[in-house]
């Protein structure tokens, strides 16, 4: 292939969504991804599949997962989710930090999106494991994440990387960028490091505009360590293990601005014996986030946090962090029998650690480390302290909550007094950095003194100052595509009308 008009490093969703579109304008586009092709598609690939988009009801599902049948459409309430809930959901989980612009970008781009990724050949469904279960056996959806990618993440990339080869764009495998090429006109290309069965080589790659959507540093445990803090590099990385930051890296060394939540990141409760690195192999099977029907409690059987602030997708990206500042990064997720039936299948898993006692004591004497008299007397408190004058119903947000606990449980806290006890011993699993650079409306990036850099652009994870502390679940992917979208746009406009001026003219 002669150079490419644009050069896109990465292949999770932010990398093929720029891809396709750029493609779309009319660029010759090359994909640079430093997986093998065995291991392609990042965190895109790991991931649920669930996508958080603006929706008006039913129909609009059926416009993306076909038509439901008319049992479904009796017994679900899919409800809706406008674009002032998304914003404030949005807004209130990352404590009203996110760039108001951004967020304005992803929530408005994300019903179009989702017909975009239906039109190039990725298949939905509707979410119905994670929304409100009704004892009548009604679904209740909660709003936002509505509809999966069918087949998850798999599902997703498949399906991109299939359009890819249809469209006449380049992927090569194993070819990591190392560095941005600079000329008088900005970005000129990117040099890149390409595995061969002998070993290595250098390669520079020359083309009119880049889009970097390489991930974040979840998987650089020096990095975290560095950004995160002391303790991170205990996390266990959730998805690819080819994030290591090289993007955001060779941005900021062409001048480009940091922002956003350098020391923050989207972490979640995981299984305590799963890799460091996860496996495509075992995808999501280490995921424990039905804690908000029991406890969690730490080494010196104290609860730390509460469990029942919110709907699960809400509360399950800072659970993570939560568990890391406990002592030894571990604690235990604790139910009993009168909840053990609402626990998702990966918690019955052949991988799964699971401790079951018939009195606490006996569940408590296999759990190694922990103090068992404090555990029983944080049990006995809690159980004291739970409202008996609302019901627990996890068909909804129940309000049925503690009274008087120094931490409280706000919704779904139910006595832990029936046997058999079950316990799950988690820590952190990390998803994903939300530390990134600047990008303006087009998604090009933007200098530390405030001026675009021409010829650059960024997406997915690398964007910064969209989430903070916390996000709602669904939005990683959105915003992959919807970023990546925009970039590819952009990048494709740039090259093909060979505008891009000398970086002192555009400041
Ligand atoms: C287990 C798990 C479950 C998740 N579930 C969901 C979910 O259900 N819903 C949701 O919204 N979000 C979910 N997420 C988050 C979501 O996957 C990410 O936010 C999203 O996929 C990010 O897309 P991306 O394209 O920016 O990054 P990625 O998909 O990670 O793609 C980055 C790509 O860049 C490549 N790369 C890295 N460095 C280089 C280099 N130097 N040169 C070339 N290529 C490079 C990597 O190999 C990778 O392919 C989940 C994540 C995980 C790990």
């Amino acid at each position: 292939m002669k150079n490419p008009d644009v050069l896109v490093v990465g292949g999770g969703l932010a990398g093929l969504s720029a891809a396709l579109t750029a493609r779309e304008q009319g660029a010759s586009v090359m994909v640079l991804e430093r997986a093998p092709r065995e291991e392609r598609g990042g965190n895109s690939r790991f991931s649920i599949g669930a996508m958080r988009a603006v929706y008006s009801g039913v129909d609009d599902i059926e416009k993306l997962a076909g038509d439901l049948g008319a049992d479904d459409r009796a017994r679900v309430d899919f409800g809706t989710y406008t674009r002032e809930q998304y914003l404030a959901d949005l807004a209130r989980v990352t404590q009203h930090r996110g760039d108001p612009e951004l967020a304005q970008l992803l929530v408005d781009g994300s019903t179009e999106t989702m017909r975009w990724l239906r039109r190039i050949g990725v298949g939905f469904r509707p979410l119905y494991q994670w929304q409100f279960k009704q004892a009548d056996g009604r679904i209740k959806f909660a709003g936002g994440s509505a509809v999966g990618v069918a087949g998850a993440g798999e599902g997703l990339t498949d399906a991109l990387f299939k359009a890819a080869e249809q469209s006449g764009v380049t992927v090569t495998y194993g070819m990591r960028a190392v560095s941005l090429i600079e000329s008088e006109h900005g970005i000129a290309g990117v040099r890149a490091r390409q595995t061969m069965p002998n070993g290595a080589r250098s390669i520079d790659l020359p083309a009119s505009a880049v889009v970097l959507a390489a991930g974040g540093f979840e998987a650089n445990a020096e990095w975290r360590t560095r950004y995160l803090g002391p303790g991170w590099e205990l996390a266990k990385v959730r998805g690819s293990r080819f994030n290591t930051g090289d993007g955001l890296r060779m941005a900021l060394d062409v001048g480009a601005m940091p922002c956003g939540n350098w020391s923050g990141c989207h972490s979640a409760s995981w299984d305590f014996g799963a890799p460091d690195l996860n496996d495509l192999a075992l995808g999501a099977i280490f995921k424990r986030d039905d804690f908000l029907y029991g406890i969690m409690v730490n080494a010196r059987g104290e609860r730390f946090v509460d469990e029942g602030a919110d709907i699960r997708a809400l509360t399950y990206a800072k659970m993570g962090r939560a568990i890391l500042g406990q002592p030894g990064q571990i604690a235990w997720q604790i139910f009993d029998r009168k909840v053990a039936q609402l626990l998702h299948d990966e918690y019955r898993a052949s991988q799964a650690a699971r401790y079951r006692g018939n009195t606490l004591d006996e569940l408590a004497g296999q759990l190694v480390g922990i103090d068992r008299d404090a555990l029983q007397a944080t049990v006995a408190a809690f159980n004291a302290a739970v409202r008996r004058d609302v019901a627990f119903d996890p068909g909804k947000k129940d309000g049925c909550s503690t009274v008087g606990l120094e931490v409280p449980k706000s919704n779904w806290a139910a006595t832990i007094d029936e046997p058999p006890f079950e316990a799950y011993p988690v820590t952190c699993g990390i998803t994903f950095t939300f530390g990134g650079v600047r990008v303006d409306s087009s998604a090009q990036v933007v200098d530390v003194d405030g001026g675009a850099i021409p010829g650059l652009y960024a997406a997915g994870e690398m964007v910064g100052s969209l989430f903070y502390f916390n996000y709602p679940g669904g939005s990683g992917l959105m915003a992959a595509a919807v970023f990546g979208r925009i970039a590819g746009r952009s990048a494709a406009q740039q090259a093909l009308s060979g505008q891009a001026q000398p970086r002192s003219a555009v400041r």
